[in-house]
């Protein structure tokens, strides 16, 4: 069934009990406890799907995003800092930074599979039972995403062994072609 631009979700493996499930379409209209958002490192908002949730979400994350520019500097790639959702149907943003693609000699890698990491241990912090990530990196920041689909699989795959809230993980992709390389990543073994 369709709900404006989302599909239903997919699941597409187990880990650990979780589901690891793969929405298409606009992460904003994602019904789930938390969704995590590509930021930038001031966290006051961008263009691609962070400005999607901001304006979605509405001045609530704006104001919360700003408090924690004030306190801590915004967040640093591959760290990941929590909100309310404001006005998103997701209770919660996870928000972290991936790191800009410099042809993999920066640890892009370990960068963004840290990302998803990050973003596990604060969901599981908060007791969050569903989160639904974006494809970090993989659209301003320039990420191939047949590479980035196949980090976060490792990532997002390790990270899980150790969870206890956690009960379904996975991705909303907005096009074909992402969605295709993260179906085609959990493919495979
Ligand atoms: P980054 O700066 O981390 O590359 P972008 O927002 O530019 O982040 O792109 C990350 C991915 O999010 C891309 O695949 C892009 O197509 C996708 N995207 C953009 N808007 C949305 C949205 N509303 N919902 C889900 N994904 C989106």
């Amino acid at each position: 069934m369709q709900r404006n631009s989302l599909s239903s979700a997919t699941i597409v493996s187990q880990i650990n009990n979780i589901d690891i499930v793969l929405y298409k379409g606009d992460i904003t209209f994602v019904e789930e406890i938390a969704i995590a958002n590509a930021a930038n490192s001031s966290l006051l908002g961008g263009g691609g799907v962070d400005g999607a949730i901001h304006y979605r979400a509405g001045k609530q994350l704006k104001q919360e995003c700003w408090e924690i520019f004030k306190k801590e500097k915004g967040c640093k790639p591959g760290h990941a800092k929590i909100t309310s959702g404001g006005n998103l149907p997701a209770q919660y943003v996870i928000h972290t930074v991936g790191p800009v693609w410099h042809n993999g000699v920066r640890n892009e890698d370990i960068v963004l599979g840290n990302c998803y990491k990050n973003s596990i241990i604060v969901a599981e912090k908060n007791k969050i039972s569903g989160l639904i990530f974006p494809s970090i990196s993989t659209g301003i920041f320039g990420y191939p995403v047949e590479k980035a689909a196949e980090v976060s699989k490792i990532a997002v795959s390790s990270a899980l062994e150790n969870s206890k809230f956690l009960k379904r993980v996975g991705w909303c992709l907005f096009d074909r072609v992402t969605y295709m390389a993260y179906e085609k990543a959990w493919s495979t073994k």
